[in-house]
């Protein structure tokens, strides 16, 4: 399957990997994603823990049509929450 490429600065070719999902049994709700993001794809979410019946912020994807798929946020992130995919062209 062919996937949408662009070019580097050098003209190499670049495949963007755009964001598909975080797990957020991995996310610890550190922002660091958040910030590191220019497309404002992320917003915080209070996600209700049934078991202890306590709310935690994880970080969730608000605006995915954004995304560049530079794939900033995964380096960030040392959970290793997210999954991205290549466009088909
Ligand atoms: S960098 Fe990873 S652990 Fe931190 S808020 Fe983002 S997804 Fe969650
Ligand atoms: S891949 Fe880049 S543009 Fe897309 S959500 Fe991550 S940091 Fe933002």
């Amino acid at each position: 399957m062919a996937f949408l490429t662009g070019k580097t600065k050098g003209g190499k070719d670049w495949t963007p990997a755009f964001i598909e999902a975080i797990d957020h049994e991995k996310c610890i709700g550190c922002g660091r994603c958040y910030k590191v993001c220019s497309r404002s794809v992320f917003g915080p979410l209070d996600l209700e823990d049934e078991e202890s019946e306590s709310v935690r912020m994880v970080m969730s994807i608000v605006n995915d049509a954004n995304c560049i798929g530079c794939v900033a946020c995964g380096v960030t992130c040392s959970k290793k929450a997210f999954s991205f995919k290549p466009m088909a062209a």
